[in-house]
């Protein structure tokens, strides 16, 4: 009976919704919310502890309700309001860019960090925002559509793992299919000759990439921005990449803007980036988890792709286990993590790269090939991504073992996250038929697992193809 109730309850419920209007305008230095609260509410915050300096007034809709400001958060009469407005200086919410300097005027990137005051967002509720746009400009955040022809979205709870980007004025936005998924990816103008095809094809390939592990993109609708540096201090083509999930998922890359697309398509960040999304969004501790798969991805997905052959791939991960091997003995990998020291990196992105590795070989020899890394990663897809909470390295593992036949990835936790040291390697590479000497891998034509390590490799013809033709062209 009591069930019978809640259920009913709960059903009827449905989700808090607040609306929000932001308006902008068109030289964009200033911008405008007006906050509609479903109940009455005392308290809002934003995410950044600089966004008070950023706030130029604040008042309520309909009388002036004494607004007290207290670092991020804006402390409201206690018996609640249900409507708020405010003004932002965004001109100078646009310097906490990076790289604002490397954009031309056209177009800022804000963090809602700095200027979305806001209730928190427990269970369900959710904020609807309408941006009210001048001719002309767009708006990109990694916020689910609701109505994009009329710039609607919807906000809601996230692990807030970052900052998430919101870019507003011209730039190049465009909706980039890959299996499974269309991608909502913006180029951001700025004062360089690029070839903006090329670099929307860059994007195409390398999320593809991901698709390579189980038929499709783990997000169906990511938010992707991309940043082109002219004077960077990095010769390398992608000079820098990550994963924010605030509000929603996004990858963000800057890359060297006059790079031609061979170089960008033979640089594995963005592969890594978008392998990230195959995770959910794990606790900082667990970081070598997260790392660890994207490492042994970027290498697996690239030479299923075509760019690496065999046995490059497979120099470059025991490379990374050597250096993982070598990078602080003493510390465990949970430990290596939760205390995030530099020294520490090496085994941080390497231990998860090795458990991948051993789970995914466990996985394909148990079940003759049935199972794998990818078929599980797979359903952990279709059961939970993406999500919006914050995932333990236990959970995490312990769903995975779920959808497998048989456990294996809680076996490997217990024996390798605190234990100092570094998960080894040397059977399973050897049983896969890679002899090292001198820290040169060569593969051996015969070995105990020799299809086993042609199947975990294997191009798929179709992609390969079609990153040559993007190479050459
Ligand atoms: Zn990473």
């Amino acid at each position: 009976m009591l069930l019978a109730l809640w259920l009913n309850a709960s059903a009827s419920a449905g989700p808090v919704t607040h609306y929000y209007t932001v308006t902008v305008d068109y030289s964009l230095t200033w911008l405008w919310v007006e906050a509609r609260f479903t109940h009455p509410v005392d308290s809002i915050a934003a995410r950044s502890k600089n966004a008070a300096k950023y706030l130029l007034d604040v008042r309520g809709c309909d009388e002036d309700p004494g607004i007290r400001l207290r670092n991020r958060r804006m402390m409201l009469p206690a018996d609640g309001i249900r409507c708020l407005n405010y003004t932002v200086d965004l001109k100078r919410v646009a310097n906490e860019f990076r790289e604002s300097s490397d954009l031309s005027s056209n177009n800022i990137v804000a963090s809602p960090a700095y200027w979305l005051w806001r209730p928190e967002l427990f269970g369900n509720a959710q904020i609807q925002v309408d941006f009210r746009l001048p001719e002309n400009m767009q708006v990109s955040v990694p916020w689910q559509e609701a109505d994009r022809s009329i710039n609607r979205y919807v906000l809601s709870h996230s692990p807030e793992s970052a900052y998430s980007p919101a870019i507003f004025g011209q730039f190049d936005y465009r909706e980039i299919e890959v299996p499974g998924a269309i991608l909502r990816v913006s180029l951001l103008d700025v004062e360089a000759d690029i070839n903006n095809d090329a670099i929307f094809d860059f994007v195409q390939a390398t999320a593809t990439d991901v698709s390579l592990a189980y038929g499709r993109f783990p997000n169906p609708s990511p938010q992707v921005m991309v940043v082109p540096i002219s004077n960077s201090r990095s010769s390398e083509p992608v000079t820098f990449g990550r994963v924010v999930r605030d509000g929603g998922e996004t990858v963000e890359l800057f890359i060297n803007a006059e790079e031609p697309l061979k170089n960008l398509l033979g640089d594995w960040k963005a592969t890594h980036e978008f392998s990230h999304l195959m995770l959910p969004y794990l606790r900082s501790e667990y970081h070598w988890i997260s790392e660890g798969f994207a490492q042994y991805y970027q290498n697996v997905l690239l030479t299923r792709a075509g760019e690496y052959d065999d046995e490059y791939a497979w120099q470059k991960l025991y490379a990374g286990y050597e250096r993982g091997r070598k990078s602080r003995p003493e510390l465990s990998p949970n430990a290596a993590a939760a205390g995030a020291a530099r020294s520490a990196r090496m085994k941080v992105y390497w231990s998860g790269a090795a458990l991948a590795l051993m789970a995914d070989v466990t996985l394909r020899e148990r079940s003759g090939g049935e199972e794998s890394l990818d078929s599980v990663l797979g359903r952990f897809q279709e059961c939970c991504l993406p999500s919006q909470k914050v995932w333990t390295g236990p959970e995490f593992f312990a769903r995975l073992d779920s959808l497998a036949t048989e456990p294996v990835f809680m076996p490997l936790y217990h024996r390798y996250a605190d234990t100092a040291g570094f998960p080894d390697t040397s059977e399973v590479l050897g049983r896969l038929g890679l002899r090292v000497s001198d820290d040169q891998v060569t593969i051996r034509r015969k070995a105990e697992l020799q299809e086993l390590r042609k199947d975990i490799l294997r191009t798929y013809a179709p992609v390969a193809q079609w990153r040559g033709q993007l190479a050459t062209n």
